[in-house]
């Protein structure tokens, strides 16, 4: 497929050619053969990701001698090797964190390395092996990966669970105290988190030591249990998440109320009228316009301070869009404005919160502090940014449009979203007093 000679290394063309090899496949001629194609099509799926791991590898070790030779301080090397093998594989830079990390430690188990290139293995299996290994030093690393992947038959026969509960043996059988040693680190990683969900819901979690998360669920169990005897008719599943609500808002005896503000914006026919747009919360997402005035009425009801702010004009007008500051940092409605303008992280697929506002074209270097020349970054992309050979400017287009260069001479263009929803925007600030 490839009419490559043994010896040569294939190119980028080659890896075209091959992919266009691959969309060509149709239905296939009968049963016998969709199997073998699925089949032969999963090899190849594996043996490509182990390829881009080994490039992955070799960029990283590459990119941070480059840096050395430029006198970069050893602590600052490789520090936006990952953003930029995210942006060529067009994933978040946490998800080019990730395989960062899998290709390094991939060099550390080289017998799944090679059933991983010979397809006989998928990266998901390899990132569970790397994950239940993270604990041990490289020899006892070594030895578990000859124990695993040694025979790439018995490798290639073993399921998700059967992988993962086999490495956990040999972990523990080399090395129990560095079991503790992972339960400390895994304990370092708690966390909570808010995702949207499907129905103008919101998953809220929290990932926590077992006895905290076993803890809270009992209380909330209890709680529920007692109200449904005494005849509450929600489920215990809504009395629990009622429950949850409730004891994180309301506040405690002794315990002065502080005033909580959510950012909403509505275009003003949204807020006033009944027309079927879409109002934007931050931290979260699109919300349809007749929630967003049930919940503007009902916390009037409730008697909750809600005021209303006219963040910026039609862009036609240009009033604040045209607006420039002489400041070094983006401060008060310019900078209101670049976060309702970007909502996430302007990095090309990568969906984190705003954390910065950030000049495009440094201000070291000439860039105005304007909003032509703001973009909102979270902190990973922050930082990947300042480093050794990156560069960004402002590009003229109907939409808010940044370029970026990474130290290779990619270039990825980033848009900001929409402007459906902000463009007559009306910001609300809810001050909910707990
Ligand atoms: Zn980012």
């Amino acid at each position: 497929m490839f009419e490559l000679g043994i010896d040569s290394a294939p190119t980028v063309d080659d890896i075209h050619r091959g992919t266009a090899v691959v969309s060509r496949i149709g239905e296939g001629r009968d049963d016998v053969e969709r199997i073998d194609l699925m089949r032969a099509l999963e090899e190849l799926k594996c043996a490509a990701e182990a390829a881009q791991a080994m490039l992955t590898a070799a960029f990283d070790r590459s990119q941070r001698e480059r840096e050395a030779r430029a006198g970069v301080p050893v602590e600052r090397r490789g520090r936006a090797v990952a953003s930029q093998v995210a942006l060529a594989r067009r994933e978040s830079p946490h998800r080019g964190r990730q395989h960062l990390g899998l290709a390094l430690v991939l060099e550390e188990l080289p017998c799944t390395r090679d059933a991983f290139r010979a397809g006989r293995i998928t990266e998901w299996r390899v990132m569970l092996l790397a994950r239940e290994t993270a604990c041990l030093s490289k020899a006892d690393r070594g030895e578990v990966d000859r124990r695993m992947a040694g025979d790439a038959d018995v490798l290639e026969a073993m399921g998700d669970g059967e992988l993962v509960s086999r490495a956990r043996e040999a972990v523990y059988e080399l090395d129990p105290v560095s079991f503790v040693e992972r339960r400390r680190r895994a304990e370092a990683d708690r966390h909570v988190g808010l995702r949207p969900a499907p129905d103008v819901m919101s998953q809220l979690s929290a990932l926590l030591p077992a006895k905290d998360g076993v803890a809270v669920w009992a209380v909330l169990g209890r709680e529920a249990d007692q109200r449904r005897a005494a005849g509450d008719e929600r489920s215990r599943g809504q009395i629990m998440a009622d429950t949850l609500v409730r004891r994180m808002l309301d506040p405690r005896e002794g315990e002065r109320s502080l005033p909580l503000m959510i950012n909403v914006v509505v275009p003003d026919s949204v807020l006033l009228g009944d027309d079927h747009n879409f109002g934007w919360i931050e931290h979260y997402g699109p919300v349809p316009g007749d929630l967003l005035r049930e919940w503007i009425a009902t916390n009037a009801e409730d008697g909750v301070d809600q005021w209303v702010r006219r963040l910026y004009v039609a862009p036609a007008t240009g009033a604040l869009v045209a607006m420039d500051s002489s400041a070094r940092r983006f401060e008060g409605r310019l900078a209101d404005y670049l976060r309702l303008r970007d909502r996430g992280c302007r990095t090309r697929w990568c969906d984190s919160p705003v954390r910065h506002l950030d000049h495009a074209l440094d201000h070291a270097d000439g860039g105005l502090t304007s909003a032509a020349n703001g973009q909102g970054v979270c902190e990973h992309c922050n930082y990947a940014k300042q480093a050794l050979g990156w560069s960004a400017r402002p590009r003229p287009g109907p939409r808010h449009t940044v370029e970026t260069v990474t130290p290779t001479g990619h270039r990825y263009l980033s848009t900001a979203p929409p402007l459906t929803v902000a463009e007559r925007g009306l910001r609300v600030d809810f001050v909910m007093t707990a």
